[in-house]
């Protein structure tokens, strides 16, 4: 699915670069779950933004199934994450003023679907994120937890083939992030490719494998050394 070839990033500030992340080539398969750990300040967001197309790399080529993101035009990279890539972010950016379902209309009425569906779709996967009795309910009028399940339905409703999300789990309770874990394990088993950057060892421990990232350097790990990596 995802194919890095001697990507990097410098990053340039008052004439000094920093160099966030260190040349890497890396493959990530169709359906693979894949946890980033490290410290902060290693290059976890970096990475995670060049993945999903919303960074341009330094140098290196970045292969999303036949497309390199980064030879397109921007016009058509922006077309390409819409239709393959759903981002989930700690701080969940619902728009406080629409309610559970608008927000999760909304990626769907900017992808041009007819209103009829996107109320049906919206509706679908607020009710399989346990949330179908609170459709009418402002972001204000939910729980945390409600709140990220509210963002994991809208990165959901748009059926993406990868999803990426940063820190998904970091601002819940021990009973809410649980319940996003194990919405995390089904759409890994519905085949999608997921890549979670992660303080959490609960979460990198349910991934397949895990990236470490030191000072921007990636060490890769199979399954079962994901608790050890981020110790
Ligand atoms: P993490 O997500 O692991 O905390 P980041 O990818 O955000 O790490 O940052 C990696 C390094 O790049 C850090 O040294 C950070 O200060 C630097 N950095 C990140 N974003 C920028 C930016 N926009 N401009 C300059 N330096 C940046
Ligand atoms: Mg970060």
């Amino acid at each position: 699915m995802l194919k890095l070839n001697n990507i990097s990033k410098q990053y340039h500030r008052h004439g000094s670069a920093v160099t966030a992340l260190q040349p890497t080539t890396l493959d990530i398969a169709d359906g693979e779950y894949v946890a980033i750990v490290g410290p902060s300040g290693s290059g976890k967001t970096t990475l995670l933004s060049i993945l999903g197309g919303m960074l341009a790399p330094s140098t290196g080529k970045m292969q999303l199934g036949t497309e390199s993101m980064y030879d397109l035009s921007v016009s058509a990279r922006t077309r390409l994450r819409g239709a393959k890539i759903g981002f989930i972010f700690q701080t969940f950016n619902l728009i406080p003023y629409l309610t559970a379902l608008e927000n999760v209309q909304m990626p769907l009425c900017l992808g041009g679907v007819p209103k009829e569906e996107q109320v049906d779709r919206a509706r679908q996967t607020l009710e399989r994120v346990g949330l179908g009795d609170r459709t009418q309910h402002l972001p204000s009028e939910l729980s945390i937890g409600q709140q990220q399940r509210v963002a994991l339905a809208r990165t959901l409703a748009i059926n993406p083939a990868l999803i990426l999300a940063d820190e998904p789990t970091g601002n819940l309770d021990p009973e809410t992030r649980e319940q996003v874990l194990a919405m995390f394990d089904e759409i890994h088993k519905e085949g999608r490719t997921l890549i979670v950057v992660t303080h959490d060892p609960a979460c990198a421990a349910r991934a397949q494998r895990t990236l470490r990232l030191v000072n921007g350097g990636i060490q890769d790990s199979p399954a079962g050394n994901a608790a050890r990596c981020v110790a």
